[in-house]
């Protein structure tokens, strides 16, 4: 049992802290204990929980060894002072504007004729077909990806290429089919050469997703991505520091998973995925297809 610290010595430890703090390095402090509770295999906390404090984070700078204090980290580590986590990215409640811009008696039907042969940004100019979203319109289980690719293009279909077919392939895994889930993405036209969308592209194209996710108000939304967790999340934040955890979006949970794009060229990552949609199904009671999950 260490013994207690003084106040003047506490003072002086937050004092450095929230130093630490304005380098944006306090998290290498913060989470000293859960740093070794996970090299050590132990658990530290729930998803859940984790959802309303700071993870560890996979993308964290570590501090460079000159600047490494040991007194101060064993202090750090039996008294830590309270400083606020940095928070977790939450779509922002709807504003009274984003309240009053909610188009009443809305549907997929009218969304999809106000777009129209949309020209509304340059994406319009190399795209053949315009990928507005597949599934069930009163789906309770929503994947939004980033944009169509060659194959989705042609088609006017979202997720048919290589990458559509893992998801597919995840899908029945969670003992759904297709036509169970509804697919859509954050822009519904190709982004040449499959570059990710520009940020005037996301601006233009987002609110047409947005009202699709109103309409279908589904109870879990998938981000497949990045792109799409940050267009939703309103976030700047690297997906590695959230994804797997439950999130806020509207009156929908939100999960970031990687995209099936990722899995392809990482495949080792499967399997924190598979993690990540077996919470969605314990959410939406599913029960995974027998067999091995692709
Ligand atoms: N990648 C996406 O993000 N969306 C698609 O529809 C296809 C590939």
């Amino acid at each position: 049992m260490p013994a207690p610290i003084s106040e003047n010595l506490h003072k002086k430890v937050a004092d450095r802290l929230a130093f630490y703090q304005d380098l944006a390095i306090a998290p290498f402090y913060r989470n000293r204990r859960a740093e070794v509770a996970f090299q050590q295999e132990q658990p530290v906390q729930s998803a859940e929980s984790a959802v309303h404090s700071t993870q560890i984070p996979h993308e964290e700078p570590t501090l460079p060894k000159t600047l490494r204090k040991p007194d101060l980290q064993k202090l750090a580590a039996s008294a830590p002072p309270k400083i606020a986590p940095l928070p977790l990215p939450t779509a922002p409640a709807p504003s009274l504007f984003d309240a009053s811009d909610k188009i009443a008696d809305d549907t997929l039907l009218k969304i999809r004729a106000d777009l129209g042969e949309c020209t509304r940004c340059k994406l319009h100019k190399h795209r053949h077909t315009i990928v507005f979203g597949d599934g069930n319109p009163k789906a309770e289980l929503v994947f939004v990806g980033e944009g169509p690719g060659a194959d989705e293009d042609a088609q006017g279909l979202p997720f048919v290429g290589r990458a559509g077919k893992l998801l597919t392939q995840m899908i029945e895994a969670m003992g759904l089919q297709r036509k169970d889930v509804y697919i859509c993405n954050v822009v519904k036209c190709r982004p040449p050469e499959n570059r990710t969308p520009d940020e005037d592209e996301v601006g233009t194209c987002s609110p047409y997703l947005l009202r699709q996710l109103d309409v279908i108000s589904p109870k879990v939304i998938v981000c497949l991505g990045a792109v799409a967790a940050k267009t939703l999340l309103k976030t700047n934040r690297g997906i590695s520091q959230f994804r797997g955890q439950w999130l806020d979006f509207r009156s929908s949970k939100l999960m970031a998973t990687y995209h099936p794009a990722y899995l392809l060229r990482n495949p080792n990552a499967k399997g924190e995925v598979w993690k990540d949609l077996q919470k969605v199904m314990a959410v939406l009671g599913l029960q995974a297809k027998k067999g091995k999950p692709a």
